[in-house]
């Protein structure tokens, strides 16, 4: 029986990429004189490529962007800087957030959100989307010590929530990172699939396929069909 819900947040809880582009349209207006040539189009469009859907340390990204602009190379530390405190000023949540969390957490399920990050960076994203009233655990992998897909990782966060693996369900719009990783280490999965195909290079999802948070509630209330569950995957309250 599925007892609790463990979340991703970027580009899962979080609508990362919407709350990105609002807070570089913002740092491009300060900092233009420093940052070469090109509109901010260009720009925004360039840091989101060379950001990978935030795979790619920001360091990395504004010494790239730098040079590829022909701006101020001098600023990189200090446009990093304004990214780790500004950036969560603009966080947006994905549609149906606050409302899925409460109509799982009134089913008597436990919540956590499991994410890979710096942990001042995402407890300010956190407590952004007001997550600290919403959700029973937070674990952030800095502060963790184990980055998904480690399995070490979301066995801790089974035990933070006072939970068997078995009895979790795991969402998240990574397919190696939260997917893989979830079912590895035993637990349920969903995968939010934001748009994307699964990569062909990968074993086809082992668990749901959602394509918004509201579609979590319809999973509680169907009779999951053998198709989408594997042998060993839990059953519904
Ligand atoms: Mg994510």
């Amino acid at each position: 029986m599925i007892s609790a819900v463990l979340f991703d947040l970027d580009e899962t809880l979080l609508d990362r990429t919407t709350s990105l582009v609002a807070f570089l349209g913002d740092q491009h207006s300060r900092f233009a004189a420093g940052l070469g040539s090109g509109s901010f189009e260009t720009w925004r469009d360039r840091f989101l490529e060379f950001d990978a859907r935030g795979r790619v340390p920001k360091a990395v990204v504004y010494r790239s962007l730098l040079a590829e602009f022909h701006g101020d190379a001098s600023l990189a530390e200090t446009l990093l800087s304004d990214y780790r405190t500004r950036c969560s000023r603009f966080a947006r949540p994905c549609d149906g957030m606050a409302s899925t969390l409460m109509l799982l957490r009134a089913k008597g399920l436990r919540l956590g959100v499991v994410t890979n990050g710096e942990t001042e960076f995402q407890a300010r994203h956190v407590e952004a989307l007001g997550l600290d009233s919403l959700v029973d655990a937070v674990l952030v992998s800095q502060t963790e010590g184990f980055r998904k897909p480690d399995a070490a990782l979301f066995r801790l966060a089974a035990g933070r929530l006072g939970v068997e693996l078995a009895n979790c369900l795991f969402v998240g719009d990574n397919p190696v990172a939260d997917i893989l990783g979830a079912d590895a280490a035993g637990m349920a999965t969903a995968w939010f699939r934001c748009g994307q195909e699964w990569p062909p290079a990968l074993p086809p999802t082992p668990g749901f396929v959602i394509d918004r948070l509201s579609d979590l509630l319809e999973l509680t209330n169907q009779d999951p069909g053998p198709k989408k569950l594997s042998p060993r995957r839990a059953t519904w309250p």
